[in-house]
């Protein structure tokens, strides 16, 4: 969709998109500039309501199904497999080395990210400058993507994605725990009841590999579905070899 936007000069970004009179924008970007002004955009309000009603019905699935960021991680990570022709495995391996040394020492999880996105605010709100529009990933991913498919070359800001890519170091959960998007995302999410992955608990033989695979690190066997966490990837129905994990289209276990 972004490439054939790109290539037709049609307004079609990760970051917002324009259908007729609305625009879809990404929540967090309207808060950004809600508070760098100090005012409420109300051209942008309908668009932006219709993303949070979307992520109340669909959850987190942006993350998991569209997000560029998520498709470069496993981008990265199957050049690490050598899946992808002419690369190393020495890329992702050293990553992955770095990473578990890193977490042994400091290992952040869910809730120090939404502390770092409260302080992220503030500071926009104090300094009146919307920074995280320079670092963000889906930002700089479809601005680069624009400019290669209408220009044929790349944009410096490209070396920027290391800001996200150290930061993803230091948590439990990776870049997921500190992503603004992903965490507004969650809070309105929260209250979710579809699209829920499910345990029959008559099925399971408690092997804990939908635990185990889970990137989100959510507990299906847990009383409470955590929709904050979970990003509907369906990666869980897929890995129990059991069939004890379905989809449930409305309400909660
Ligand atoms: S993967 Fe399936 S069988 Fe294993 S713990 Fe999860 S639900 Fe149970
Ligand atoms: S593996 Fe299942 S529980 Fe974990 S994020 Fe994906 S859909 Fe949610």
């Amino acid at each position: 969709m972004i490439i054939i936007g790109a290539w037709f000069k049609l307004p079609i970004t990760f970051c917002a998109v324009k259908i007729g009179v609305i625009q879809l924008i990404c929540p967090v970007g309207f808060l950004e500039a809600s508070l760098a002004t100090k005012s409420i955009i109300t051209n942008l309000l309908p668009g932006v309501i219709l993303v949070g009603v979307l992520t109340i019905i669909f959850g987190k699935s942006f993350c998991a199904w569209v997000c560029p960021a998520r498709y470069a991680g496993s981008m990265v990570r199957q050049a690490g497999q050598n899946k992808m022709p002419g690369t190393s495995a020495s890329i992702n391996g050293g990553w992955l080395k770095l990473q578990r040394l890193v977490q042994r020492k400091i290992s952040l999880s869910w809730k120090d990210g939404l502390a770092l996105l409260a302080g992220l605010f503030i500071g926009i709100a104090i300094f009146g400058f919307p920074a995280y529009s320079i670092f963000c990933p889906v930002g700089i991913l479809s601005r680069n993507l624009i400019e290669l498919i209408s220009h044929f070359r790349l944009r410096m800001d490209l070396i920027l994605l290391t800001v996200p890519l150290a930061l993803s170091l230091v948590f439990k959960f990776g870049w997921k725990c500190a992503c603004p998007m992903g965490l507004v995302r969650g809070l309105l999410a929260n209250s979710s009841k579809t699209l829920v992955p499910v345990v029959d608990q008559t099925a399971c033989l408690g092997c804990g590999r939908c635990m185990d695979n889970c990137t989100s690190g959510v507990n299906l066997h847990e009383n409470r579905y955590d929709s904050f966490s979970c990003s509907k990837c369906l990666n869980c129905i897929k890995d129990c070899r059991h069939g004890a994990v379905s989809l449930r289209i409305v309400g909660r276990q």
